[in-house]
């Protein structure tokens, strides 16, 4: 057994003792089979929620309403849960609300996909009533019983089922395919914030031309913010390599660069409810690509100004689109900025407070002017940055006179 699982076999063992079942299940047992790195270990227990709390030293009820307590084992957070069902759905929404059961199959029963319903005992033995294993090895996203019915209890799986094909590379099964097309309008009773957490796994998933292809073939599209109106520029998206985007940042950059016009990605980008500093990025980068159509464009002043980050995103969606190598370009970048002899105001050798005092002056919005105009002159080395030389050029340059600055 990996040892991800190894370091949470104590809490299984233990509930084993007190004569509760408990097993691993959902995304780790999944992504064990298919050799992928594991994110966090789930586990499904017959005890009830104060059961749970009664024989764990270190809890943290986070979900009681849906059965699930945190289990502190050295340090690691394991998300422990009543095996349940999940009764009657109001909305096509998952219900606030659930019916704990005693049995595992049940519990399975629930989950959204095969390969999402298989659990793991402490031996390793595998439980899969719903073929899960079968559907890995074919690599086939399939929903636990009849998709129709499943999309409709909560439609945030049709999301879902096409943000796996991005992770994983597998296809949607026909009926589960098919079921999306027909049940697509439902993901309007979906909250926009569960909707962009999918969609930006989504994005970051290295099969993600697939999933935006399938997004526009299941029409599923027209259901997210602000992309009714985009199919044929939709089209496009599925055809770039989005591996080569290394953050948030550079997705949704991509995304608007590629989708938008200038006036309509503000509003487009607040639809999707993006934390304040992650629009302000992405609108920052989408100001910069337009001054930038080849890699010779980028000069020194541009990059200070920009800020290295900046300008690596700027220029990683431009190469993508140029279908030019980002790597050696972003390589490219990376030198120049080496070679500044300041990467920020604060680097400067004077301070407001030198030149003011040199001029006799209380400061205002002249000292602004003539600290940009000392920027740009050590940026394209006219002065070298010493205190000394740059009193020297502001004097040279009767920049100390009153009527210059
Ligand atoms: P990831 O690796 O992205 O965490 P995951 O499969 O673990 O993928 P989670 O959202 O962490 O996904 O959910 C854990 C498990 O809970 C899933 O594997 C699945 O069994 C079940 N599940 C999650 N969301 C739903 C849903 N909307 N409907 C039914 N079952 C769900
Ligand atoms: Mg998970």
């Amino acid at each position: 057994m990996k040892e991800p699982f190894q370091r949470a076999l104590g809490i299984i063992r233990k509930l084993k003792q007190h004569g509760y079942e408990a097993y691993f299940v959902g995304g780790a047992v999944r992504d064990y089979l298919l050799n992928r790195p594991l994110g966090d270990i789930d586990i499904a227990t017959s005890a009830l929620p104060e059961e749970v709390i009664k024989l764990f030293p270190k809890t943290i009820p986070v979900g009681l309403k849906h059965g699930t307590v945190v289990v502190l084992n050295d340090g690691i957070p394991y998300e422990v849960t009543t095996f349940r069902t999940e009764g009657t759905y109001e909305d096509y929404r998952r219900p606030e609300s659930v019916t704990f059961v005693r049995s595992l199959r049940e519990d399975l029963q629930r989950r959204d996909f095969t390969m999402n319903a298989i659990a793991m005992d402490d031996h390793g033995t595998l439980y899969d009533p719903f073929h899960g294993q079968r559907a890995i090895s074919a690599k086939i996203i399939c929903t636990v019983g009849k998709a129709s019915e499943r999309f409709s209890e909560d439609a945030l799986r049709m999301m879902r089922a096409i943000r796996f094909v991005s992770q994983l590379g597998f296809a949607l099964e026909t009926e589960t395919k098919q079921a999306i097309i027909e049940h697509a309008s439902l993901l309007a009773h979906i909250s926009v914030e569960r909707i962009t957490a999918e969609f930006e796994k989504l994005m970051a998933g290295p099969f993600a031309e697939k999933a935006f292809s399938l997004l526009e073939e299941t029409g599923l599209y027209v259901y997210l913010p602000g992309l009714r109106e985009k199919k044929e520029p939709l089209k496009k998206l599925a055809q770039y390599d989005w591996k080569a985007l290394s953050s948030s940042m550079e997705r949704w950059g991509f995304l608007c660069y590629l989708l938008l016009s200038d006036q309509e990605s503000s509003a487009f980008l607040r639809l999707w409810k993006l934390p304040n500093r992650l629009m302000k990025d992405v609108q920052h980068i989408l100001r910069i690509l337009p001054l930038i159509r080849s890699h010779d464009d980028w000069k020194k002043e541009q990059l200070y100004e920009f800020g290295l980050d900046y300008a690596l995103a700027a220029e990683t969606i431009r190469s993508l689109i140029d279908m030019e190598d980002a790597y050696s370009n972003r390589q490219r970048l990376v030198a120049l900025f080496a070679q500044l002899p300041i990467k920020s105001r604060s680097d400067l050798a004077i301070t407001g407070k030198d030149i003011m005092g040199w001029m006799g002056r209380p400061g205002g919005p002249w000292l602004a002017n003539i600290l940009k105009k000392v920027e740009q002159a050590v940026i394209q080395g006219k002065v070298e940055n010493d205190k000394e030389r740059i009193k020297e050029w502001l004097i040279s340059c009767n920049l100390t006179q009153e009527k210059n600055c």
